[in-house]
This record gives C-alpha cells, sequence and structure tokens, in this order.
C-alpha cells in the first residue's frame, strides 16, 4: 500500500492510475480505524479498481470546545488494518499541508438542514466536512467516494454541495456497522469507560424501540421521539443533545413518519457525544 503525505503526491499517484484507465474510489476517515471503516473500504474495493482511503484529522470541522486535540490517532495500526482489507493507497497529510498558508476558500452549504441535528449543536462543521471532502475528491480524482450513514447528515450535504457544484463523483451510502450489542461502531468509543460504554447501549435501544413501535403502526412523530427519549431518561449516565424524526435525504419537519424516514440522536455519555439513527422500513 502507497503512504502519500503530500498533494504533489497524491495527485501524481491518482493521475497516474486514470492515465492506466482505473476507476478510483475515495474513502475519506479521521483514522482509528474500526469495522465500519473498513466495511466502506471493502465497498470501495467491489465498486472501483483502485482505493484511495485517507486518514486525516480535519481541524476545519471541529469547533474550539471540541475533542480535536483528544481525537485518538493510530496510523500505524491503520496502515495494518488498510492493507488487509486491499486499499491500494493511503492519504495522510499534515493540517499545514491541506490548509497552508494562504488559504481561505470554504465550501459552505447553507440549505435549512444543515442547520438541523449536529449542524444545529457545532456551528461551522458541516463547512469544515464540505471543504474538505471537496479537497480530497479533487486531489484523488475520485470517480466514487463512500460515506456511512452513521454520519446520515453528512451524506446529505455532501450529495447537495456534489450536485450543486457539479462535481463529477459518485457518493455511495453504507449502512452503520454495529456492535452485536447493538452498539454503532465510531471511533469515539474509545472514550468510554466499560460502565459508560454500557450505557451507550441505550442508543441503539431506543431507536430499535420505536422501530418496533413504528412496524406495529404508530405514526405520530411526537409519539415515536417520546418513546426513544423516554429509554434514554432511564440510563443515569444519558443526557440529550437531540431526538428528531426527519424525512430524508431533504430532513424536512414531519408530523406522520412513514418508510424511508430518519430517526437521529445524539446523546452525551458522560463526557462523550455518540450520534445514532435508524432509516424506517416499512
Ligand atoms: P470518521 O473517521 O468518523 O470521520 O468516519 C469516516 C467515515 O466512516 C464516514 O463516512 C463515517 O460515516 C463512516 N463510519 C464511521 N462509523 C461508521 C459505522 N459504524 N458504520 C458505517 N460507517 C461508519
Amino acid at each position: 500500500m502507497k503512504v502519500l503525505r503530500t498533494q504533489e503526491e497524491i495527485k501524481k499517484y491518482a493521475l497516474a492510475q486514470k492515465q492506466a484507465g482505473k476507476t478510483i474510489g475515495l474513502v475519506p476517515t479521521m483514522g482509528a480505524l474500526h469495522e465500519g471503516h473498513l466495511t466502506l473500504m471493502r465497498e470501495a474495493k467491489k465498486n472501483t479498481d483502485v482505493v484511495i482511503a485517507s486518514v486525516f484529522v480535519n481541524p476545519v470541522q471541529f469547533g474550539p470546545n471540541e475533542d480535536f486535540d483528544a481525537y485518538p490517532r493510530q496510523f500505524e495500526q491503520d496502515c495494518a488494518k488498510l492493507e488487509d482489507v486491499g486499499v491500494d493507497a493511503v492519504f495522510h497529510p499534515e493540517p499545514s499541508e491541506m490548509y497552508p498558508e494562504g488559504f481561505c476558500t470554504y465550501v459552505n452549504v447553507e440549505g435549512e438542514f444543515t442547520k438541523k441535528l449536529c449542524g444545529g449543536q457545532r456551528p461551522g462543521h458541516f463547512r469544515g466536512v464540505a471543504t474538505v471532502v471537496t479537497k480530497l475528491i479533487n486531489l484523488a480524482r475520485a470517480d466514487k467516494a463512500f460515506f456511512g450513514q452513521k454520519d446520515a447528515q453528512q451524506v446529505c450535504v455532501i450529495r447537495r454541495f456534489v450536485e450543486d457544484l457539479a462535481i463529477p463523483v459518485e457518493i455511495h451510502m453504507v449502512p452503520i456497522v454495529r456492535e452485536e450489542n447493538g452498539l454503532a461502531r465510531s471511533s469515539r468509543n474509545a472514550y468510554l469507560s466499560p460502565q459508560e460504554k454500557e450505557a451507550a447501549l441505550v442508543l441503539s435501544r431506543s431507536l430499535n424501540l420505536a422501530a418496533t413501535a413504528f412496524k406495529k403502526g404508530t405514526v405520530q412523530v411526537e409519539t415515536l421521539k417520546q418513546i426513544i427519549k423516554d429509554e434514554i431518561n432511564k440510563e443515569p449516565l444519558a443526557v440529550i443533545d437531540y431526538v428528531e424524526i426527519y424525512s430524508f435525504p431533504a430532513l424536512t419537519e414531519i408530523e406522520t413518519a412513514q418508510a424511508g424516514d430518519i430517526m437521529a440522536i445524539a446523546v452525551k455519555i458522560g463526557k462523550t457525544r455518540l450520534i445514532d439513527n435508524v432509516i424506517l422500513e416499512g
């Protein structure tokens, strides 16, 4: 597996692949890789000739009081995992390589939907995501880029700017990968103590309760939200950031739910903020 650290290196690598007639799949990550990330890599391998992963903790998408410094960094272990699944190249730049002196251009998706959910709680977050993803797609000359449903609003934002700016890339969304006990895999799970990890099961449990109620005929959004909130509130270590049900992918307000809508939650377990979601099935 090639390790690429500079813009020049990745540009050269991507151009050579294109000239050889290969299609390129891009999988952006912030590292501390787990089975969720590796599933995206496998999906990329199935759909493209050459897979470029990126491992970059993007400073621009973190707020001033967020966990940029604490975010787990374990590049050597990440490389071993990426080799294992057959990724062809990993791009691992320094922040100063991605945002050199003079950098001043950002991609800002302005739709109302970006102000909801995580966008409401993390101002500037999606501006940072959209900017770095645009740059990565360009550098990698990606034909297809792969993202997880785990960050469903991120997929909405990316699909929007790709369409609005006519960026020639196909966006693929991969379902959430969970531990056997239901906890959505996340690099941030590493922050949790054993007791908090147990408490964190309340996220998927509460969503499953509402999904089951929906399947049995409960469609009132307020009722479904209350089922989720009641379950989370039973867990003493959990504090709700938001519990929402919207249409997907437009993320518009709805009063009654139908298949395809999304139930999305953010919950603090101790100091760690976790997100999870379920797209309703009929
Ligand atoms: P991150 O490193 O957290 O920025 O995540 C990189 C990519 O992996 C994003 O597209 C995430 O949505 C995706 N991802 C993270 N966790 C999961 C998961 N549990 N299941 C599926 N995709 C995931």
